[in-house]
């Protein structure tokens, strides 16, 4: 069934000039590109985006890593989608990571790991909501 995944290249990567490689890497797993859009997350958005985090440790520093930079939001949608994509970026720890993952080849730490996706059908389709309307996604 074909699912949909929200990728976020984060800003430590967009700061890496690698938005090209990582979208050439993406679109060559097979995936279909819906929305796309380059934006610098404001303290609120970001704080609402990992809302699910706000209990942990590392919360504060990743809603201030979040909005460090500018980000790519991209909505992507391929038969597998979640379970694929996150394949494709490896664990949230790049040390961690398989060989010739997204997270191995451009994520520094734990913290900044270069790009995000959903973890599940459910909050992909709500995650792309976040940041893109419905007139916005184009599924042709
Ligand atoms: P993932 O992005 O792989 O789904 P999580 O949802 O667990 O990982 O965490 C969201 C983001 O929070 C991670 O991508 C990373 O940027 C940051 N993060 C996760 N765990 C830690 C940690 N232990 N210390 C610092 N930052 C973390
Ligand atoms: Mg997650």
């Amino acid at each position: 069934m074909k699912e949909r995944t929200l990728a976020i290249i984060k800003p430590d990567a967009v700061k890496k000039n690698v938005i090209g490689e990582i979208i050439a890497m993406i679109t060559k797993a097979g995936f279909s590109i819906l929305a796309m859009r380059m934006t610098k997350l404001s303290v609120a958005q970001a704080s609402a985006f990992y809302e699910v985090h706000k209990e942990r440790p590392f919360y504060g520093e990743l809603v201030d890593y979040m909005c460090s930079g500018k980000v790519v939001a991209i909505a992507l949608e391929k038969e597998n989608a979640i379970e694929d994509y996150r394949k494709l970026i490896g664990s949230t720890d790049p040390k961690e990571a398989a060989e010739g993952t997204v997270r191995k080849l451009y994520g520094e730490s734990k913290s900044f790991n270069a790009v995000h996706g959903s973890d599940s059908a459910e909050n992909g389709i709500r995650e792309i909501g976040f940041f893109f309307a419905e007139c916005e996604i184009v599924n042709i």
